[in-house]
C-alpha cells in the first residue's frame, strides 16, 4: 500500500500503544527488527511504528518511511521533559520548531545547534498540522502549548544550571526529548510535512528518572489523545 498516508512514529511500545489498540490493522509488514502498522484510523490511513530511543532509530524509521509510503505527513508522538518552568507533567507540547542540543560545532564558529555548512539549525513545523494539534483541548486541566523541543542522545536529567543551562538559555528550549529533531531533519529534506506531540513526564531534573518511570504510562496518552483530534479533522476535510 503506498497511497498518501499519516505516518505515526514512536520511541518505546508506551507510546503507540492506545493507537495500536484504536487501529483498524490492515497489514503488520516487518523488516528488520521494526514493525510497520498499516492501519486505518479515525478513517485515516497511518502507519505506526515503534523506532526505539535516540536519533539514529528515529532518522532510519522516518527515511523508511518515507520512501516506503511517501506520506502526506510525519508525526512524532512520545514522552519529553519539561525545560519551560511552566509546564507541567501531562502537558502536552506541539512543537513550533525542533533543534538538535547535541550539534556543537561552536569551535569552528557555528552556533549550537547550526549543522556545519548547511541552512539548518530550527526546523520548523508544519502549519496546518500544528493548527490541527494546538485546536485540540485536554481533560484534567493540562495545557496544550507551541514551543520549541529540543532532541539529543541524552536522557536529560540532574542540575539545570550545572549541566544544561544552555538550553533554555542559548537554545530557548521548552522541552527535551531524544527524537523530534531527527525526524524533523530528514523531514526537511525530503520535504515532508512533520510535526511533533510531545507529553511532558518529567522535569528534566534530579528526579527525572523517577518521574518518566512513574508518568510514561499514564500520561502518553496525551499524545494520543491531540492525535485523534488531528486524524478526526484530517477526515473531516
Ligand atoms: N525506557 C527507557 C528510557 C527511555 S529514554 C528506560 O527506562 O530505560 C526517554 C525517552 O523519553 C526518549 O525516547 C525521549 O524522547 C523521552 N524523554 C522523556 N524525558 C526525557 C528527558 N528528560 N531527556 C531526554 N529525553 C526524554
Amino acid at each position: 500500500m503506498t497511497r498518501a498516508r499519516i505516518c505515526v512514529i514512536g520511541a518505546m511500545d508506551e507510546e503507540i500503544a492506545e493507537f495500536l489498540s484504536h487501529a483498524k490493522m490492515l497489514n503488520i509488514v516487518e523488516r528488520r527488527s521494526f514493525r510497520f502498522h498499516e492501519a486505518s484510523l479515525f478513517g485515516v490511513p497511518v502507519v505506526v511504528v515503534k523506532c526505539g530511543v535516540g536519533k539514529v532509530f528515529a532518522a532510519l524509521i522516518a527515511q523508511t518511511l518515507i520512501d516506503t509510503y511517501q506520506p502526506a505527513a510525519v508525526i512524532s508522538t512520545g514522552v519529553a521533559g519539561a525545560l519551560s518552568k511552566s509546564l507541567r507533567i501531562g502537558d502536552v507540547v506541539v512543537g513550533r520548531d525542533s533543534a538538535h542540543h547535541d550539534m556543537d560545532a561552536r569551535a569552528l564558529g557555528f552556533m549550537r545547534g547550526h549543522i556545519p555548512y548547511t541552512d539548518f539549525r530550527f526546523f520548523t513545523t508544519d502549519e496546518k498540522f500544528s493548527e490541527l494539534a494546538l485546536a485540540a483541548r485536554l481533560d484534567g486541566g493540562h495545557k496544550i502549548v507551541h514551543g520549541r523541543i529540543l532532541s539529543g542522545d541524552q536522557f536529560v536529567s540532574g542540575d539545570r544550571e550545572a549541566t544544561h543551562g544552555h538550553l533554555t538559555g542559548e537554545l530557548s528550549g521548552d522541552a527535551v526529548d531524544m527524537e523530534t529533531a531527527a525526524i524533523a531533519q530528514v523531514c526537511a529534506v525530503n520535504e515532508t510535512p512533520f510535526v511533533s506531540i510531545r507529553t511532558i513526564s518529567d522535569h528534566a531534573d534530579g528526579s527525572a528518572h523517577i518521574d518518566f518511570n512513574t508518568f510514561l504510562p499514564v500520561i502518553a496518552s496525551n499524545s494520543f489523545h491531540i492525535i485523534r483530534k488531528m486524524l478526526v479533522g484530517i477526515s473531516e476535510q
